[in-house]
């Protein structure tokens, strides 16, 4: 129980004291120690920024740049409270620099021992300014080059509650190497290192800007290898809003968010408008909870965003966020309508990457046969010619046939295997299709195209639902109404909660009111009507699956000629309804190299 203690005195706390308690909100753990110095260094014009840290960014974190120094009698005012050498604006509407609230050194030296050494062009040696428990020490003459090192020391070693909050060393450290990286992406012209506890974690040197505005190395660094390859450049602009970057295929994908970047007018952000976007999206092109990847640049003028809304400013505040979201939305949609059809080169090399090891086993020591089967799909036929794994209209399989007329990217089909491939020959080498997985796709995307050309089909409900909501649940159904009739659903207020007097013909006798609770929630994250969208295009998913092809069904090579020439033009023919792939492309120069031809 805390008891009410006795009134005492109001009285203004020692500067030392403040600073220390304001320092929670900026210097929270040692990456956002690191994020501050490096910001600071990016402002100052810095095109090689070093970092080295130790025991997790506790015990040191050093921040080493070339930009354009302090000069040495600005050095006890650049640790000041509220001391800022940025701010032209005093309406905080135009904010060109990464720093602006003048509060990262002093909040840093509250907190740790901090040395700033730092030498301008002008003078002849470097200064160094040192200071413990907030009292900096007249500065001293010191080596140093152009630019300017901020050394911390010890962080949080006179508040101990913080320190008792951190993660394990490791952990912190894994922070500081994100949040490097984060920079990094937003900043491509400058050059970046990273040491922890003496050795590099990584380095990018400085890239030219050509690709979208976003550095290739670092793009590799931070979204993995597979990134560049299997993404789609995204690039669209609106009122003064541009908008590129890199969206991932569908098939690309990852079971958590953490690649999903978005760098707003240069500063990396955490934001919710993104991921919804993201969402919405990638709606139907995912596999249950798989995340895709993506890294996105706004920029947009500065009075139309507030960058002034989080003590970190790793939060930002659209003035418009629905046309953001609006811009943002739409880019990614066409973007990945156009790619629709393609699958990682990732999935065909995970395939193969399976196929060597057991190659390799038979090479050194025999196996077991039905272990080589588990781990190798492309069983080779054991006697007899007309194995159990292929068939081609029943006949046996034809020797090497050239061919003529490759018709479209998915090549000429050549046989079924297991009577659920399709396996087709193209210029570049094999495709591998699974036809009930692509068949879906071309029938739902059928469907949903009735659905966009007609409208929605309504039913008037014999009696009409009425379903109770939560107060703000209900306002924003309602706001939306429109919009929900167009999609097929007509709800009207009805005292504290609404009434559903048509629903679309399509959900069937689906329940409703776990369909408004999913909507108003959606429609208060998103804007969209996503669950609605959802649930229709499950309906139309789900009779796609019943109306296409059933594995287990043997096709004539026409058949299979024409779902691949289907899916070529078809949206998002790359992954079925449920987010897998639809088909497997394995180079000939792979399939040579498996057998030591190369
Ligand atoms: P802010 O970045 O919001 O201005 P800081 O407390 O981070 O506030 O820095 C205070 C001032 O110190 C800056 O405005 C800048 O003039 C100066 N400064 C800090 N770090 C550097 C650096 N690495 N190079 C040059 N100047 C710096
Ligand atoms: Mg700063």
């Amino acid at each position: 129980m805390i008891e009410a203690a006795g009134r005492a005195t109001i009285r203004r706390l020692p500067e030392a004291l403040a600073n220390r308690i304001a320092a929670g909100e900026v210097v929270e753990r040692p990456a956002a120690a690191v994020k501050e110095l490096v910001e600071n260094a990016i402002d100052a014009g810095a095109s090689r920024i070093e970092v080295r840290i130790e025991g997790g960014g506790v015990d040191l974190i050093q921040v080493e740049d070339d930009g354009g120094g302090i000069p040495g009698d600005e050095l006890a005012v650049a640790v000041e409270r509220h001391a800022t050498s940025k701010l032209k604006d005093e309406r905080l509407v135009v904010i060109e620099t990464l720093g602006f609230r003048g509060e990262a050194l002093p909040a840093i030296a509250a907190v740790g021992r901090l040395a700033l050494t730092s030498r301008t062009p002008s003078c002849p040696h470097a200064l160094c300014l040192a200071v413990e428990g907030g009292r900096p020490a007249p500065p001293r003459p010191a080596p140093g080059a152009l630019g300017t090192r901020v050394e911390v020391r010890d962080l949080f070693f006179n508040v101990p509650a913080r320190r008792k909050f951190l993660k394990s060393t490791r952990r912190e450290g894994e922070l500081v190497v994100d949040v490097l990286k984060r920079l990094a992406l937003a900043w491509p012209g400058v050059a970046f290192r990273l040491e922890v506890d003496g050795r590099e974690a990584f380095r990018v040197p400085a890239e030219s800007e050509a690709l979208l505005g976003l550095g290739p190395e670092r793009l590799r660094l931070v979204m993995g290898r597979d990134f560049l390859e299997n993404a789609a450049e995204v690039e669209a602009e609106r009122d003064g809003v541009r908008l590129v970057g890199l969206a991932g295929l569908p098939t690309l994908s990852r079971n958590h968010g953490r690649l999903q970047h978005l760098i707003v007018n240069r500063r990396p952000v955490e934001d919710r408008l993104l991921r919804a976007a993201l969402r919405v999206a990638y709606a139907d092109l995912l596999f249950h909870d798989r995340q895709p990847l993506a890294v996105l640049r706004l920029d947009l003028p500065f009075d139309a965003v507030d960058v002034n809304v989080h003590p970190a400013k790793a939060e930002v505040r659209f003035k418009d966020a629905g046309a953001v979201r609006g811009l943002v939305v739409g880019a990614l949609k066409s973007t990945l309508a156009r790619h629709g059809h393609r699958v990682a080169t990732s999935v065909g090399g995970a395939a193969l990457a399976r196929m060597r090891p057991n190659v390799s086993a038979h090479a050194s020591a025999p196996v077991g046969l039905a272990e080589a089967d588990a781990a190798f799909a492309f069983q080779a036929p054991v006697g007899g010619d007309e194995g159990p794994w292929v068939r081609l209209d029943g006949a046996a399989v034809p020797g090497p046939v050239p061919v003529p007329g490759v018709e479209g990217p998915l090549g000429t089909a050549r046989a079924q295997l297991f009577d659920a491939y399709v396996v087709s020959e193209t210029g570049r080498g094999l495709v591998l299709v699974d036809m009930h997985a692509a068949h879906e796709r071309i029938v739902y995307e059928g469907l949903k195209a009735e659905l966009e050309a007609g409208g929605v089909r309504r039913q008037a409900l014999l009696i009409p639902d009425v379903v109770e909501l939560e107060p703000p649940e209900r306002a924003v159904l309602l706001d939306h109404a429109g919009e929900l009739r167009r999609l097929g659903l007509v709800v009207e207020p009805f005292g504290d909660a609404v009434v559903v007097r048509e629903a679309p013909a399509l959900l069937g006798q689906a329940p409703l009111a776990p369909l408004l609770r999913d909507l108003a929630e959606d429609l208060a994250e998103t804007g969209e009507a996503l669950a609605l969208e959802r649930g229709l295009f499950a309906a139309l998913s789900r009779m796609a699956c019943h109306g296409s092809i059933r594995s287990g069904r043997r096709l004539t090579l026409g058949e299979m000629d024409a779902l691949l020439r289907r899916m070529e033009t078809t949206l998002y023919s790359g992954q079925c309804n449920h987010g897998r792939p639809t088909h497997v492309a394995l180079d000939r120069a792979d399939i040579e190299r498996l057998f030591d031809r190369r």
